[in-house]
């Protein structure tokens, strides 16, 4: 692994300046003491990274869901510093050769190979995107009343207002920012609002059916959900919940967008997390893993049906411009990203060590404290940790409990989250079984402590 050691002078530095000035996302500003602060990580390899102190954790969410590739991958490295000495950035009214073969390849990926792939710089703004292209496909179509959004409780779709507005997830507290945009409506999320899967009579999916007929469908542009709901907790939906919705979209002439901002690339085992139900998306996003996170990306891929409306010169076309979307060396890391990605196999060993992965957490069913193990599509899973198995009851604020097990995680080498009790699991698709026994032991570890201290 190469990493950049640091005295402890150096590091002390660090943490005072960090302290003073740095903002970080999602967690208290200020925070960089040793116990339950931000950590200063300056190695990486593979799954593993580590910590300016020397320590060594597992990555066990792959960064932010992303990190497909895992760290510390040479040919990245390589393949940027290329395109940055070659062309760094394309000039308006240009594009780099590393922008149109990455647009073709995600195209020849994608459920529909004659798709327009309209890149971005991340997730939020290839949601923004999306909904922008639905609205100004239903105005090309003669459906300009057109201008509603149905999306799932609990959904995380970014941080942006577009995106706040959608699902209202608590992490992004949409009501700190004034009344959210209008025509958003919301419907059930799979798993959450439900009953449990083996009861299921997808009363989610025909949810939105009640909402497009409620809401009236000359007024209904688009339908968004994620695939798997990371955000919502991982429940993998039943097999008819996106063919139902397909078809309920196309009944009422609603746009289709499907956010594979986390399932994109690999994650359920399959390259696109559509393929498991053999959908097609109108639109669908991705980013993150699109370089495995070694630079910013995002795109919003658009089925041919949808962007041949918008091409041309006329009032038809999209006007829409983020200045850093198609940047070149972005584009030559998502194209080398995806050659390991297809060289490597990483889509087949995200599905069987998915399944190995499921399998061997169900090993925590002997702890007390687990609700619920989810998962079993490809490399994406979470344990619910309980009050009270039955009837489920989840842990009150004050027993702390995301905070007791963030600390366990960290006493035994796991970086990555604990929120409202779950844990998730989105590792690196290069993992190994070797890996997986020694995730799976330190889980076992970090529940018997949790345990313990409750
Ligand atoms: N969509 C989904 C499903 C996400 O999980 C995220 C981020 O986690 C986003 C969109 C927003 O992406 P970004 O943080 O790159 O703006």
């Amino acid at each position: 692994m190469v990493t950049t050691r640091l005295t402890g002078e150096e590091i002390e530095e660090l943490q005072a300046l960090g302290s003073a000035h740095f903002w970080p996302h999602s967690r208290p500003a200020g925070d960089m003491s040793d116990e339950t602060g931000i950590k200063l990580v300056t190695g990486g390899e593979g799954i593993w990274v580590e910590g300016a102190d020397g320590n060594r954790y597992v990555d066990l969410i792959a960064g932010m869901w992303l990190k497909n590739i895992g760290h510390g991958r040479k040919e990245i490295a390589e393949a940027v510093y290329k395109q940055m000495l070659d062309i760094s950035y394309s000039p308006g009214g240009t594009v780099s050769p590393s922008t149109v073969k990455l647009a073709a390849k995600v195209a020849s990926l994608a459920p529909d190979k004659e798709s327009r792939v309209y890149f971005v710089s991340g997730g939020s703004e290839a949601v923004e995107t999306a909904l922008k292209i639905a609205k100004k496909y239903q105005r090309n179509v003669g459906q300009p009343g057109r201008y509603k959004v149905i999306s799932r409780r609990n959904s995380y779709h970014g941080a942006t207002h577009a995106c706040i507005a959608l699902g209202g997830h608590p992490v992004n507290s949409p009501n700190d920012y004034g009344p959210p945009l209008p025509g958003n409506v919301h419907v059930a999320q799979p798993g959450v609002d439900c009953g449990a899967p083996g009861d299921c009579d997808l009363s989610c999916a025909r949810d939105i059916e009640k909402a497009i007929l409620h809401e009236e469908p000359s007024t209904v542009a688009a339908f968004i959900g994620e695939p798997i709901s990371a955000a919502a907790g991982i429940h993998v939906p039943h097999p008819d919940y996106w063919p139902t919705i397909r078809e309920i979209c196309d009944r009422y002439g609603v746009v289709m967008i499907v956010d594979e901002v986390i399932t994109g690339f690999g994650r359920t085992g399959k390259m696109f997390a559509t393929e498991n139900w053999g959908i097609k998306p109108d639109i669908f996003t991705v980013a993150k893993a699109l370089t495995s996170g070694y630079l910013p990306i995002g795109a919003a891929v658009v089925s041919k049906k949808v962007a041949d409306t918008m091409v041309g010169e006329g009032e038809q076309s999209l006007k829409h411009l983020i200045t850093f979307g198609g940047n070149p060396p972005a584009c030559a890391a998502g194209l080398t990203n995806v050659e390991i990605i297809e060289k490597e196999n990483l889509v087949e060993n995200s599905a069987t060590m998915g399944e190995y992965l499921f399998e061997q957490l169900q090993t925590l069913y002997e702890h007390k404290i687990t609700g619920d193990v989810r998962g079993g599509m490809g490399l994406l899973a979470a344990v619910e940790f309980v009050k009270n198995r039955d009837p489920k009851t989840p842990f009150a604020p004050e027993d702390q409990f995301d905070r007791k097990l963030g600390l366990a995680m960290e006493k035994h080498g796991l970086l990555g989250r604990g929120f409202m009790g779950t844990m998730f699991f989105s590792p690196p698709l290069t993992i190994t079984k070797d890996e997986i026994d020694h995730v799976v032991h330190q889980v076992n570890e970090v529940a018997s402590e949790v345990e313990a201290s409750l």
